[in-house]
């Protein structure tokens, strides 16, 4: 009996990965192509500054518009695309784009914003990230205060050295840098000090209910101390309610990040969004 569910439960597994295997392979193969069709778009979320209620920056958030799947989140694609090594050049094309854009903003008369990039492990740690940042920076003419990269934790403790020098270079730039999902990872307190970021953003895990749990209350209230006192800015993601909004701001967080102020949004929506003079909740 044993025997036979055993070899059932094998063919039933090897069956499922075979089904796995091949969809991912498929979307591999599609993922390739959408670069060439001009599938992807990139989003804008607004970040607002708490005391005032005024769209100080961007996230850009790569969508992919599949003709016939519709859109795909890059929760789902992003990871395929790390793995697979397109993570480079989808990750460089959400580089250009957005530096590309958030100049025509500039050009536009618009208040200036700073537009932050996320950066995969496998991009950070590229030969050709540094490369590239240049070579976009220097093509599109923004000027590097308005670009700011966001990376995780996790891809920062390998080998801590060789990011520091990595991020170093890139500050040299002039650009910012900020850590993403702040206090999900697990880089050792000890290290943050190292690490040369202009930005801590914490994770929308502490944001969800800072407003009902004293606990996660006063876990927020240490980041965002901390980040004073390390003379960063702080922003925090996954603001989603009007008590969210008040925490931070009566806690001293900079600026705010949520579907309490705005879904991502194409690049036309946010352009209206930018010539509102303040940020009516959503
Ligand atoms: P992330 O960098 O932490 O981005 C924030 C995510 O939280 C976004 O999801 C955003 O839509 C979502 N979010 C923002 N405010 C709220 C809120 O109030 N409530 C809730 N529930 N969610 C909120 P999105 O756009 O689906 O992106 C997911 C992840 O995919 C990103 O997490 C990032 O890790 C990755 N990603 C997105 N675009 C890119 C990209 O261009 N390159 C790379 N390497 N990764 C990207
Ligand atoms: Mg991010
Ligand atoms: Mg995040
Ligand atoms: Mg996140």
């Amino acid at each position: 009996y044993a025997k036979t569910s055993g070899r059932n439960q094998y063919q039933f597994f090897s069956k499922d990965m075979n089904r796995k295997a091949r969809s991912r392979l498929e979307l591999e193969t599609r993922m390739r192509r959408a670069l060439a069709n001009d599938e992807f778009v990139v989003f804008y979320q607004p970040k607002v500054s708490a005391d005032a209620d005024k769209i100080v920056g961007a996230e850009a958030l790569i969508r992919w518009m599949d003709p016939e799947r519709g859109m795909i989140s890059p929760a789902d694609f992003i990871p395929i695309a790390e793995e697979s090594g397109q993570i480079e050049a989808i990750g460089t094309w959400v580089l250009w784009k957005s530096c590309q854009q958030n100049k025509a903003w500039q050009d536009l008369g618009l208040n200036p914003i700073k537009v932050s990039v996320n950066v995969s492990a496998r991009q950070f740690h590229s030969r050709t990230l540094m490369d590239s940042v240049v070579d976009v920076l220097d093509r599109t003419g923004l000027d590097p205060k308005w670009l700011e990269l966001e990376i995780t934790e996790s891809m920062l403790m390998n080998d801590v050295d060789t990011a520091v020098r990595k991020m170093k270079a890139l500050r040299d730039l002039g650009i910012g840098l900020s850590i993403d999902d702040f206090g999900t990872g697990y880089s050792s307190l000890s290290y943050l000090g190292r690490f040369p970021i202009t930005t801590l953003k914490i994770d929308r895990a502490f944001i969800a209910d800072v407003d009902t749990n004293p606990k996660t209350a006063e876990i927020a209230r240490a980041i965002i101390g901390l980040s004073r006192g390390l003379n960063l800015e702080v922003v925090a993601e996954g603001a989603e309610i009007a008590a969210h909004v008040s925490f931070l701001r009566d806690n001293g967080c900079d600026t705010v990040q949520g579907f309490y102020y705005s879904r991502p949004v194409a690049a036309g929506d946010f352009e209206k969004m930018m010539r509102m003079r303040v940020m009516a909740h959503s």
